[in-house]
């Protein structure tokens, strides 16, 4: 079978395939390779990529869902903002996800006002047509999000918009990539770096961690052959004892990244630690409003202050998200646990790595 282009191309895929076996048959151990990258995730499920590598390639799922790694304790902030009157603006991909006792779904049916979009600009319209109310928009997101969610503070400022205020919980890969490498007992190799991610902060971005750590990173992009080329470019840095980053995904990924991005992003966030569900707390790993934006900050505006939760009883979304198991290992999944019934995030999402493996796995 042909597929459609020169990235789907079956015949190239076995050939790419068949020079892992060969190369990693010269590996004297197991080498684990983490891709950081909710796209990522689902092309390896929904083509199989596992089960084009030999065994001692091991390919596990990272932190790379944004909505999977937000904390239990921001949806409970969200909920409590919507009960208490708020406008809530959200992407539709957060409505599932179970807060402590409820998630934004649920409480929609009983009467809370919460709107899904496409665009961050929809929730300005929501502001404009409800004066009298206050809107937040959840800005949940890594960094090819947080630039568009940013938007609508400059637009707020620039049509002196004041109802509107955004509940944040922006997420940068990096800081999470050491994280991840910093723990022994996770024994991660290498990264298979993110495309989109990498799009906006650039292929140098990793240099410092692969200087620190000695991790081959990789930046591949989403086609079965991008994947298979990038675990292939591992293995050859494996086998030389190399660690570098390799960009190739150049046809969309800039080693310098989007400075202008970059820089609009930067006038309005600071770095800020962050809490990871399932990871805990990662120093500098995310982005906060800078002062002068505060009154665009939900959290400072209502006297918010987002409580880190316990997880779901027996859910195990913290261990897939560190690559530490995969779904099939917790006792929930498919189970108690389904995308109609989800009990974690990396279930409901359809970035998450629960849902990739009940999707295309069963
Ligand atoms: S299968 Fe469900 S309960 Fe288990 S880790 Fe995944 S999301 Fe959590």
């Amino acid at each position: 079978m042909k597929y459609i282009d020169g990235f789907r191309n079956s015949e190239s895929e076995v050939a790419v395939s068949r020079q892992i076996k060969e190369l990693a048959s010269a590996l004297d151990r197991q080498v684990t390779i983490m891709e950081v990258c909710g796209t990522h995730t689902m092309s390896i499920a929904k083509f199989a990529i596992r089960n084009l590598l030999p065994e001692n390639i091991r390919l596990v799922s990272g932190p790379g869902c944004p909505v999977c790694v937000t904390p239990q304790g921001y949806i409970n902030t969200a909920l409590e903002l919507a009960m208490g009157g708020k406008i809530i603006m959200t992407f539709a991909d957060m409505m599932n996800v179970p807060g402590t006792k409820s998630s934004l779904s649920s409480i929609r049916s009983s009467g809370a006002r919460i709107e899904t979009c496409y665009s961050p600009e929809s929730a300005i319209e929501a502001a404009v047509k409800n004066p009298d109310d206050e809107v937040v928009f959840l800005g949940v997101g890594f960094e090819t999000t947080i630039g568009p969610v940013i938007s609508i503070v400059s637009s707020a400022c620039a049509r002196n918009i004041r109802n509107i205020s955004l509940l944040t919980s922006f997420k940068v890969i990096p800081p999470a990539m050491e994280a991840l490498a910093a723990d022994k007992e996770l024994r991660i190799d290498a990264f298979l770096c993110p495309a989109h991610v990498s799009a906006i902060i650039g292929a140098d971005a990793y240099r410092p961690f692969v200087a620190k750590y000695h991790r081959p990173c990789v930046v591949a992009g989403f086609e079965p052959l991008d994947i298979l080329g990038g675990i292939k470019s591992i293995i050859e840095q494996v086998l030389k004892g190399e660690a570098k980053v390799e960009n190739n995904y150049s046809r969309v990924v800039k080693d310098e990244g989007n400075p202008k991005a970059m820089s609009f992003i930067n006038k309005y966030l600071e770095p800020a630690d962050s809490y990871w569900r399932g990871i805990g707390i990662i120093p500098e790993s995310g982005m906060s409003l800078k002062n002068e934006f505060s009154p665009f900050d939900a959290e400072k505006r209502f006297g918010m202050t987002i409580v880190n939760d316990e997880e779901k009883k027996g859910c195990r979304c913290g261990d897939v998200l560190k690559g530490k198991i995969v779904p099939p290992d917790c006792p929930l999944f498919a189970t108690k646990c389904t995308p109609s019934s989800p009990v974690g995030p990396c279930m409901v999402s359809s970035e998450g790595t629960c849902a990739a493996y009940y999707k295309y796995s069963k």
